[in-house]
C-alpha cells in the first residue's frame, strides 16, 4: 500500500468535479478488485460499461506488453498496423465502410456531428443544419456534445451554446415527427439511453426514427458508445433493432479499459471528411488499437454473445426476487449487461446512497441519474459471481431500508 496519497488527496489535489467513493482501488482481476486496505469488492460496474472482459484479462495484458516493445505512438502523419487491422475489422462486421479513431465517447460524437453538419452543408448547402437529439439523451461533456445531450443541467453555466439543436421526448414519433423537417441534418439517438436511467428505445419507435431520417435526408447518428461491443448481447445494438445508421459512435467498452473510440460511416459521408477538415493528435494510437483488436477478436463471438442474454436473465431474476422481498424497485429493465432498476417513489434522489451501502458490503456497482441503479459488469463475470455480488446488494439495500428514505 501506497500510504501517500489517500482519499483524503483526492480533495486536496484534484478539481472538485468528481466525489469518489471512500475506498482507493488498487488492483483488479476479472470480476474482482482490491483496495488499498487489501478488502474484495465485486464488480457490477466495469468501469462504467468498459471493461467488458474485466480487470487484467491476460490475452489484453498480453497485446498491450507486445504492442508497447513495438511502437507507442507516431501521430496521423504515418498510420499504422494496428489502426489498419482494427479499421478492417470493424468494417467487415459493422454497415460501415470508413472509420475515424478518437480517444473518447465525446471526441467520436463531435466528430459525428460535424460530419453530419459538413456533409449536409457539402450536399444541400448552409440552411440544413438542425440536429435533433432527445431529452434525459447522453452525449458526452465538451460543449458541442452537451449541447445535443438532453439534460439541460449539463449546459447550465457553459453558455452561449452552439446552437441549431432541439430536444424531443424519447419514444415519441409524434414529437420527432412535427420537429423535423427538410433543415435538419441528422437525428442523434442513444439504442438504449445509458445515463438518462437505462431506458431503451421501443423498436417501432428505431424504425420510425430511421424512416423520417430518409423522408427529410436527414442522416440517423446512433450513439452507440453505452450499447455497443456486446453489451446488449449483440455486437452493436442496432442489429437487433432492424435499422441501419448512417454514422455509428463506439467508444468505452471498445477498449476494454484502454481508451480509444471510433466513428463508423458510409463511403459517401466520409467523403465530406475530407484531407485536414478534422483530427487528433493520439487518434488511431497504436497501444490502444492493438487492445481495441482484441477485445473485438474476443467478444465477436456468438457464444460469447449469447452468454450476455442468459447473464441478462440471471440479474432480472435475482434482481427480481430481492424486489419480492422488499418492493424496492418500480421497474427492472434493459438489454444483456445494461441493465436499471428504478427505484420506487420514496427513494427517489437517493439512489447514491445505495451506491455507497453497496460499497460497504464490497460491491461496487452504478447509479443512472437519482432514481435508477444501474449494473454494467464484465460481460464474461462467472454466474456465481452474480449471485455472490446479487447477496451483497441485497444486504446493502437492507441497511438502506432500515435507515428508512429521506425527508426534506
Ligand atoms: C459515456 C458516454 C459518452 C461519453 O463518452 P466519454 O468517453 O466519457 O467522452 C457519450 N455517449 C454515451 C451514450 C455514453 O454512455
Amino acid at each position: 500500500m501506497d500510504t501517500s496519497v489517500n482519499r483524503d488527496t483526492f480533495d486536496q489535489v484534484m478539481v472538485p468535479n468528481y466525489k469518489p467513493q471512500a475506498m482507493i482501488p488498487v488492483r483488479g482481476s476479472g470480476t474482482r478488485v482490491w483496495d488499498q486496505q487489501g478488502r474484495e469488492y465485486i464488480d457490477f460496474s466495469g468501469g462504467i460499461a468498459v471493461n467488458v472482459l474485466g480487470h487484467a484479462h491476460p490475452q489484453l495484458v498480453k497485446v498491450l506488453q507486445q504492442q508497447s516493445q513495438q511502437l507507442w505512438h507516431l501521430s496521423n502523419v504515418f498510420t499504422n498496423e494496428p489502426a489498419l487491422r482494427l479499421a478492417q475489422r470493424l468494417t467487415a462486421s459493422t454497415f460501415a465502410d470508413k472509420v475515424y479513431f478518437a480517444n473518447s465517447g465525446a471526441e467520436a460524437n463531435e466528430a459525428a456531428f460535424k460530419l453530419a453538419r459538413k456533409y449536409s452543408f457539402d450536399h444541400f448547402g448552409p440552411e440544413k443544419h438542425q440536429i435533433i437529439a432527445f431529452e434525459q439523451a447522453f452525449h458526452g461533456r465538451t460543449l458541442f456534445t452537451v449541447s445535443v445531450g438532453g439534460q439541460a443541467k449539463y449546459r447550465e453555466g457553459f453558455e452561449p451554446v452552439p446552437a441549431g439543436i432541439d430536444h424531443v421526448p424519447f419514444n415519441d414519433l409524434e414529437a420527432l415527427e412535427a420537429a423535423i423537417s427538410d433543415r435538419t441534418c441528422a437525428v442523434v439517438m442513444e439504442p438504449i439511453q445509458g445515463e438518462g436511467g437505462v431506458v431503451p428505445a421501443n423498436k417501432q419507435f428505431a424504425q420510425g426514427v430511421r424512416e423520417l431520417c430518409d423522408r427529410h435526408q436527414a442522416l440517423l447518428v446512433l450513439d452507440e458508445i453505452q450499447t455497443g461491443v456486446g453489451r446488449t448481447g449483440a455486437l452493436y445494438a442496432y442489429m437487433e433493432m432492424g435499422i441501419t445508421p448512417d454514422i455509428l459512435t463506439t467508444a468505452k467498452a471498445l477498449g476494454g479499459g484502454f481508451p480509444i473510440a471510433a466513428m463508423l460511416t458510409t463511403e459517401a459521408i466520409a467523403a465530406s471528411f475530407s484531407f485536414g477538415t478534422h483530427g487528433s493528435t493520439y487518434g488511431g494510437n497504436p497501444l490502444a488499437c492493438a487492445v481495441a483488436e482484441q477485445v473485438l477478436e474476443i467478444v465477436d463471438d456468438p457464444q460469447l454473445l449469447a452468454g450476455v442474454t442468459h447473464k441478462h436473465q440471471l440479474f432480472v431474476d435475482q434482481l427480481s426476487a430481492i424486489n419480492q422481498r422488499h418492493n424496492i424497485f418500480s421497474d427492472i429493465r434493459g438489454r444483456g449487461l445494461l441493465i436499471g432498476a428504478e427505484l420506487t417513489k420514496p427513494w427517489h434522489g437517493q439512489a447514491a446512497r445505495f451506491l455507497a451501502a453497496a460499497r460497504e458490503q464490497g460491491l461496487m456497482m452504478l447509479v443512472a441519474g437519482p432514481k435508477v441503479l444501474r449494473f454494467a459488469p464484465s460481460l464474461i463475470i462467472d454466474d456465481d459471481e452474480i449471485s455472490l455480488g446479487i447477496e451483497r446488494l441485497e444486504k446493502a439495500i437492507e441497511k438502506v431500508l432500515a435507515e428508512g428514505p429521506e425527508t426534506d
